[in-house]
């Protein structure tokens, strides 16, 4: 160690030829710390642009959905707070990621882009059903992740006691994003969290964090039902006791279990043909009818939780609003895609409202994006209205 520490000081101290180990410079000064994600966007952008001859449109007004919590203390300045859903980047949690997205369009000097709004993505959903339906004040993601924002009277904030906006006035509601991903991170959901749940969370990249999320959401579900398989099998009650192929972590996702629901909801016969086909595409070495019908159950008692457990959410801002119409504006690949979902949240939710409140749920077809270029339009003209 000595030697070899001594020659490569040797190599550092002089760029002779003389030296044995030459330690030579690759001027590659810094390793990527995360914010390249936000020079990936930014050249997704250009991209963009570049398609739709925008290439050269001064101070293009963006509206920037960001589908993480953020800390937020004006519409274009969030502080990540914590990265969920797999993502683990670097140098970004504690920044504002405002700055970053600025920063990496200033970098390519090829874009000229203002970025007037930074939003959640359940705050997209709300404003592009708002803007179809007036009535909306519930915006709701079930996708890879879940969450939920609604418009909240400033009186029930204590938390923003006297505040008032740029033009000096005290709003009378405010949308709140919850990040009810994360409830039960103190300790709220243990009395219906199962081993299950537990094994799912100790796997992910982030344990003890966003346990609603792990109970519900797309990137958890397909783990969740994978876990049971895997326990049911090690037990000897599923495959003739085969656990190895079932054991794989992740490899049952989520799409499997709207595949295998929607086996139970359209196969009359009870054939089991897709669930069959799942089971041995992932290499279950003895599949019997009846392990099929039991992996389908399991599937089915997975995603009506998670249903219900949605359910239980919406209901309650429903029940807090206390409003006579609310529109709840839903996306995510979860309630898009998967065949029963939407209906067992409805029924959920219609059980558990009180009083006379009407409600209807609608889908908002990318509604994060679509409601994100609403917000930016709406600052880009009171901007120029004050200009003006
Ligand atoms: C994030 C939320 C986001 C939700 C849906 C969650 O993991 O914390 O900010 O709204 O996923 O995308
Ligand atoms: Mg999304």
């Amino acid at each position: 160690m000595q030697l070899m520490e001594k020659s490569m000081e040797q190599g550092l101290a002089t760029s002779t030829k003389s030296v044995a180990v030459k330690m030579l410079p690759t001027f590659v000064d810094s390793v990527p710390n995360g914010t390249e994600l936000f020079d990936h966007i930014a050249d997704c952008m250009a991209k963009f642009m570049e398609e739709n001859n925008l290439k050269d449109a001064p101070k293009l007004p963006l509206g920037f959905t960001f589908s993480f919590p953020c800390e937020q203390d004006g519409l274009t300045k969030g502080k990540l707070v914590t990265w969920t859903k797999g993502f683990k980047a670097s140098g970004v949690e504690g920044a504002d990621v405002v700055t970053l997205l600025r920063d990496a369009c200033h970098r390519r000097k090829d874009i000229d882009i203002d970025v007037v709004a930074l939003l959640n993505d359940t705050v997209g959903t709300l404003m592009a059903c708002a803007f179809q339906e007036n009535s909306c004040q519930i915006g709701v993601i079930v996708g890879t992740g879940t969450n939920a924002c609604y418009m909240e009277r400033l009186e029930r904030i204590p938390k923003l006691a006297g505040y008032v906006d740029e033009h000096g006035v005290t709003p009378e509601e405010m949308i709140i994003n919850t990040e009810w991903g994360a409830f039960g991170d103190d300790g709220a959901l243990d009395f219906l969290r199962t081993k299950w749940d537990d094994a799912v969370d100790r796997e992910s990249i982030n344990p003890g964090q966003h346990l609603y999320e792990k109970m519900i959401s797309g990137m958890y579900m397909g783990e969740c039902a994978r876990v049971v398989l895997e326990d049911l099998a090690k037990q000897g009650l599923l495959f003739g006791g085969h656990s190895d192929a079932i054991s794989v972590p992740h490899c049952f996702p989520t799409k499997f279990v709207s595949e295998i629901d929607s086996d139970l909801l359209e196969d009359d016969d009870r054939t089991f043909q897709k669930t069959y086909q799942i089971l041995e595409d992932i290499g279950v070495e003895m599949i019997t009818a009846n392990d099929c019908a039991n992996v389908a159950y399991v599937c089915s008692l997975i995603s009506t939780r998670a249903a219900h457990l949605t359910a239980a959410g919406i209901a309650m801002l429903l029940n807090r609003i206390n409003k006579k119409h609310v529109t709840v504006g839903v996306d995510g690949s979860v309630y898009r895609f998967h065949p029963t979902y939407p209906t067992l949240l409805d029924a959920k939710i219609a059980e558990l409202i009180v009083g006379d409140i009407e409600y209807k749920l609608m889908l908002s077809e990318d509604g994060s994006g679509r409601g994100a270029a609403l917000v930016a339009a709406v600052a880009t003209r009171l901007k120029e209205e004050k200009l003006a």
